[in-house]
């Protein structure tokens, strides 16, 4: 029979890593939490339609990437993403009632069909915030500070923090307008994505990966035009405080007037953080401003501003926690006194394991000196004279110590 394997662009967790994903994930509850944020789980399958509107039907994720299925007649679609889940509960539960700005985070699996490869899967991880309901520059610098602090409290410093702003929907008119009139000419010459975004999201082209595309973004009148000066005076006041802020946080900023961001719903200010230290797939954290998307998707009005960090990437470049060894094995004859104490041991707190084939004494001892820090040693000896033997595995020292208070010695 065929065995079945694990689906293209999927992996499996295993135990021996899973320790390094608490540690991301603890941290992300123990940081945001510090920073006035609570968690939401929303569910891991939406209405297609909520990505369609949410995300945007110009964007590749809408375009290309959804898994979707129909169930009742209903079109289902695995989340992509989970700000548009975010925003449709705090649509539905009301939020907007609540004292603003509501802040919440996220973590947990997205869904994305894509060319599987190194940082990058179909299904992967991530942990992100939103910030609604203030317009306030302050929201944008301190959601950029909190992936900041997050990053660095992982151990993470050699980083690359990129900020734009894409100005309010008036202002991007104008400058889409001009985008589409310099690259004309280049139309013939770039990739077939491009040529789709050309009609449908045009300053999109200009987050485009191939080679080719990029090389014409070096043309000096297209140069001209992405470094043109198309945001409007409220926007760019907005982006002057973002970065008064930033440089106030000491944190170091590039201007990157290329940063346009693949999804749909972004306005004024967007970033990206890069690691250095990872190869082509080198965001690890992609967010900004979204002004617009609680009314898209039938809320009131409602400013807002997040973003996400892909925890495969994450993972990546943090160095591996060691694997735990357990507290104390027991080494005994006897199963009945065996699981006595064993459960003693566990219920005060300590990992115990034993020998469940109740070997000789040796390969007992072989096995707990492989896997724990103690040994605690039951044979006859002991039992008789009501005493346990607690065995340093790591220095060989050994005590001898009443029945009635040896958790008090392991302590
Ligand atoms: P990219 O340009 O790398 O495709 P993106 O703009 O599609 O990223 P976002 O939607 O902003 O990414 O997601 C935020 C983060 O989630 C990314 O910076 C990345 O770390 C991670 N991420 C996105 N797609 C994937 C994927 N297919 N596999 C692993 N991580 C991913
Ligand atoms: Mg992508």
């Amino acid at each position: 029979m065929a065995i079945i394997k694990v689906i293209k662009g999927t992996k499996d967790i295993l135990p021996q890593d899973v320790e390094a994903w608490h540690r991301l994930e603890e941290k992300a509850l123990e940081v945001f939490t510090k920073y006035g944020y609570k968690e939401i789980r929303t569910p891991i399958f939406e209405a297609t339609e909520l990505f369609a509107r949410g995300v945007g039907d110009s964007t590749d994720i809408v375009n290309k990437e959804m898994y979707t299925f129909e169930k009742s007649e209903r079109s289902l679609t695995l989340r992509p993403e989970n700000t548009a889940g975010v925003v449709r509960a705090y649509i539905e539960h009301g939020f907007s009632r609540l004292p603003q700005p509501v802040k919440l985070w996220y973590k947990g699996p997205m869904f994305r069909y894509e060319r599987p490869q190194a940082g990058r899967q179909r299904q992967f991880h991530q942990v992100g915030v939103e910030m609604f309901g203030t317009k306030e520059p302050s929201a944008d610098a301190e959601v950029i500070n909190l992936a900041v602090k997050y990053l660095n409290e992982l151990g993470l410093d050699n980083l690359d923090i990129e900020i734009n702003s894409l100005g309010c929907p008036e202002c991007r008119k104008n400058y889409r307008a001009a985008i589409k009139e310099v690259l004309k000419p280049y139309l013939k010459d770039l990739c077939e994505d491009c040529n789709f975004r050309y009609e449908k999201n045009p300053l999109r082209i200009l987050d485009c990966k191939v080679d080719s595309c990029k090389a014409i973004f070096e043309k000096e009148e297209i140069q001209k035009v992405i470094l043109g000066d198309f945001i409007c005076d409220e926007c760019k006041e907005h982006f002057e405080k973002v970065k008064e802020y930033l440089t106030a946080l000491q944190i170091p900023y590039t201007v990157n007037k290329l940063l346009v961001r693949g999804l749909d719903y972004y306005n004024r200010t967007v970033f990206e953080i890069k690691s250095n230290n990872l190869g082509s797939q080198n965001a690890v954290c992609g967010g900004g401003r979204y002004d617009s998307l609680v009314e898209t998707l039938g809320g009131v009005q409602t400013p807002a501003v997040g973003w996400a960090m892909g925890l495969e990437r994450l993972n990546s470049l943090i160095s591996k926690p060691e694997n735990e060894r357990l507290d104390v094995f027991v080494v005994a004859e006897n199963m009945t006194e065996t699981f006595k104490i064993i459960e003693e041991l566990r219920n005060a707190g300590f990992s115990a394991e034993f020998d469940y084939a109740n070997r000789k004494f040796k390969k007992q001892l072989d096995k707990a000196a492989k896997s724990a820090k103690y040994a605690l040693i039951l044979m006859d000896d002991e039992i008789n004279s009501g005493t346990v033997t607690l065995k340093n595995l790591d220095t060989s020292e050994q005590v001898n110590v009443s029945r009635s208070n040896y958790l008090e010695n392991i302590k």
